[in-house]
Order: C-alpha cells, then sequence, then structure tokens
C-alpha cells in the first residue's frame, strides 16, 4: 500500500499534500477491516434470496430423477421408421410402463417417463398414425427426445457453493433437489447515522438553514437489497461528545456502522475525533476519485466503520464502490468486485485530468460490436440527485484522460433496471 495515512494529521494541509489512496488501495483496506460473521440459521428457500451460504449444499439425488420424455410423441422400442405398433399411452406422473418390444410404441406425453429399452422419442409432429400403427417421418437418432436420468445433475454434485449470495437460480436448483431450506450464514447488523446540524426528517421542525436528511433513507433502501438488520441511529448534530457517544454505544452490538457528512476537514467535520474519542481507529480517509473523495475508515468495538461523504451523489458512489465490498466481506462472499462493461461515449468532455470520475449515463444506443453507447447525463454534481434518476447506470473516466470524443472507449457499470437478475 503506497500510503498509509495516520490519524494525527488531519488537516487540510496535510490531506491536499498526502497522494490519494487509489479505489482499489481503498477497498482493499476496507475488506481488511471486515472479517466474516460467526453464526448461522436454517432458512426456507422462500426466505432465503439475499441470505449467503454457510456451507456447500450438495445433491443426494440425479437430476432429472429418471429418463422422461422431452416431447409429445410416441416412444418407440427400435431405430428406422417403423411401422410400430401402439401398445399404449402414458403421461407425465405415470410410473414408467412396462418394457418396449422392438417394433412397438407407446404414445407418451412430455415429462412422462419413457419405458426401459425406448430407442428414442419421435415428436407427434414427425409422425403419422394410421390405425394402431405410427409411421416415424425420418430414422429417429438413438436417445432423441430423451432427457436422461442425471444428464443435468449427478448425484454429489454441489448445487451451492458455500459464500454464495441465495438468488432465484439457487432457489429452483435446490427445490428441484428435494430441498425446503438451506442453512445460512447470520444477518449482518448494520448501524446508519446522519450527521449534521442542518439535517432534519420530515415533520421535525425545519428551520431556515435545514435540509431533509436524504443519505439515510438512501443508505436504507440500498441496504434493503441484502437481507440486513439494520438499526436507524437517527440523525446527530455536528457534536464531537454526542456522536462520539452514539456510536460507542452502537459499536458493541453492530457488525458494520455507517454514518454520512462530516467526513471532510472542515470546523464542523467532527466524525474522525468522535470515533478516536470513542476508543477505535482510522485506516484512511481520501480516494482518487469523483465524487466520493473524502472517505473514513476505521474500527471501533465490534464493528467496521465507514464514513461516507455528505454529499448524496458522493455518498451513493461510494457506499456501492467500497461499502458493498465490506458487506459481501462480511458475509463472507466469493466475489466481490463489482464488473463494469465496455462502453462507447456518444459524447466530447474535457476535464481536468487527476481522479477517476463516476458520472451518470443514460444508455442510447449499441454500437456494431454490440456495446453499449452512452451518454453523459447533463450537468452532474456530487450534490445533485436528478442525473441518478434518468441514469441506466454510472460511467467512469479514468484519472490520466482529459478529453473524451464521441467513440472514446470507457467503463460502465450498469444499474440492475439494466440487468436480467
Ligand atoms: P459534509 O460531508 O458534512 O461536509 O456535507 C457535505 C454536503 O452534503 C453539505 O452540503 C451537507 O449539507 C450535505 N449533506 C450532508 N449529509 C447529508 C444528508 N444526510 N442528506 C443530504 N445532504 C447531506
Ligand atoms: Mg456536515
Amino acid at each position: 500500500m503506497s500510503e498509509t495515512v495516520q490519524t494525527d494529521c488531519c488537516s487540510a494541509a496535510a490531506d491536499t499534500k498526502k497522494p490519494l489512496a487509489t479505489i482499489e488501495q481503498t477497498i482493499e483496506r476496507a475488506i481488511g477491516l471486515c472479517a466474516p460473521v460467526e453464526g448461522t440459521e436454517v432458512v426456507s428457500l422462500a426466505q432465503a434470496v439475499g441470505r449467503t451460504a454457510a456451507f456447500d449444499v450438495i445433491s443426494y439425488l440425479e437430476l432429472p430423477l429418471r429418463d422422461h420424455s422431452a416431447v409429445d410423441g410416441y416412444a418407440l422400442g427400435g431405430t428406422g421408421t417403423g411401422p410400430f405398433r401402439i401398445v399404449g399411452r402414458t403421461t407425465a406422473g405415470e410410473t414408467a410402463a412396462k418394457r418396449l418390444s422392438s417394433g412397438q410404441a407407446l404414445r407418451i406425453m412430455t415429462g412422462a417417463p419413457v419405458p426401459p429399452d425406448t430407442e428414442a422419442v419421435v415428436m407427434q409432429e414427425h409422425a403419422t398414425v394410421s390405425g394402431d400403427q405410427v409411421t416415424a417421418d425420418f430414422a429417429v437418432p438413438a436417445g432423441d427426445n430423451i432427457r436422461c436420468r442425471g444428464e443435468d445433475v449427478s448425484s454429489m454434485d454441489t448445487l451451492v457453493r458455500a459464500g454464495a449470495r441465495i438468488d432465484p437460480r439457487h432457489v429452483a436448483i435446490l427445490a428441484a433437489s428435494g430441498y425446503q431450506g438451506l442453512e445460512v450464514r447470520r444477518k449482518l447488523r448494520v448501524a446508519l447515522l446522519s450527521t449534521g446540524n442542518e439535517l432534519r426528517d420530515p415533520g421535525v421542525g425545519m428551520g431556515p438553514g435545514s435540509i431533509f436528511d436524504t443519505n439515510r433513507p438512501m443508505l436504507q433502501a440500498l441496504l434493503a437489497e441484502e437481507q440486513i438488520d439494520i438499526t436507524d441511529l437517527g440523525i446527530k448534530p455536528d457534536k464531537r461528545d454526542v456522536i462520539s457517544a452514539c456510536l460507542a454505544e452502537a459499536a458493541e452490538h453492530h457488525d458494520l456502522i455507517i454514518t454520512s457528512g462530516g467526513v471532510s476537514v472542515g470546523e464542523e467535520d467532527h466524525i474522525k475525533p468522535a470515533i478516536l474519542d470513542a476508543g477505535g481507529r482510522i485506516e484512511s480517509w481520501s480516494m482518487s476519485i469523483k465524487p466520493g473523495k473524502p472517505i473514513t475508515l476505521g474500527r471501533l468495538g465490534n464493528a467496521a466503520y465507514l464514513g461516507l461523504p455528505g454529499n448524496p451523489l458522493a455518498c451513493f458512489v461510494d457506499f456501492l464502490l467500497v461499502g458493498r465490498p465490506m458487506i459481501e466481506t462480511l458475509e463472507g462472499r466469493l466475489a466481490f468486485m463489482p464488473s463494469p462493461q465496455n462502453a462507447i461515449a456518444a459524447f466530447s468532455w474535457e476535464r481536468r485530468a487527476g481522479r477517476r470520475e463516476f458520472f451518470p449515463a443514460t444508455v442510447v444506443d449499441m454500437s456494431d460490436e454490440g456495446l453499449p453507447v452512452i451518454e453523459k447525463i447533463g450537468r452532474a454534481g456530487s450534490a445533485r440527485l436528478m442525473p441518478l434518476i434518468e441514469a441506466d447506470g454510472l460511467g467512469v473516466v479514468e484519472s490520466e484522460i482529459n478529453s473524451v470524443e464521441p467513440g472514446t472507449r470507457l467503463k460502465f457499470f450498469p444499474f440492475r433496471t439494466q440487468m436480467m437478475l
């Protein structure tokens, strides 16, 4: 790590002289402050989405459970086109009919177990019936239209890996394998605090200098995408002793404390001294990105600590880049680096090189090679929210770039609305 920032030098001068940490360095430090939580519980499949598998889940069955017909048609007791004599009829849910001998056929429906010695199933669209005889329109290859026992899942296959975030795909394969639930890690306990004299919740005495608290509800909503126990610590004024007492208390029974506001180096920014007063330690506080440069990381009591900037867009970006990996680490998840996709700029932009810059963007087209072509949304600023509402994701300009032209290749982090699952 090129830069280790100590806590005794939090002045504006020190902050600007120090080289800023890259996003990668910051994430590495942030996850270094987190360890997977201990403790598990068994949950039903209906409750499992968003939880983390505590152990590998192994299949004790084969899927399909037996040989099934993949189509409506005729199970044939031989190769060639026939004719075959139709000796019966079987549908899904019935037990496999008795053996088919050569020259015999069985009317069969999709999902019905095929009888032993079936060579193939011919689709009804490719068969001609006359009386009790069926003739295939062409010689059906052996095994055609049969879903074979075990071709999807073998016994002892790993269905879900320890550390997987359970999503509907896992629910599907577990359900097909006869599982009603699985063992997951216990829910994370995360405390959320907003700091700032100006902040109010609706209905609580707006004064001439007040604004509504945006970050706490936004962070609650971001956390609601996971199954997390959230403690709302409310809004605290810019008072070092008040913040310190609140965080010291929260540190005892949370895995992660997230605050917003007060992380830069202004006279009313009391977060860092408050953490130190509470007996915590601070690891880092400036990241080479825009928006979202001021960020504080640390530990306090039993909890990891993440201090996000007050400007809502900066708070949002830093939560996604740094907060998510911290949560994934606490969850004991497998992979947690969000991976951007390649994209192509539809816009021109002259900017000052130096920090990697994130901007709300919309997908306006697809390039010939199938990449999203993105447009930067108007005048974005770290305090603006409207561009986020219009955006399909966040575009990224690397730190050394000072000019973007239509056709420039960029990275793009699509929002969930752009994704399939
Ligand atoms: P700070 O990080 O405390 O210096 O705040 C930077 C800017 O973000 C200021 O304009 C604050 O008023 C604003 N801000 C801080 N916290 C919030 C919040 N929870 N919701 C909306 N704006 C905030
Ligand atoms: Mg403030």
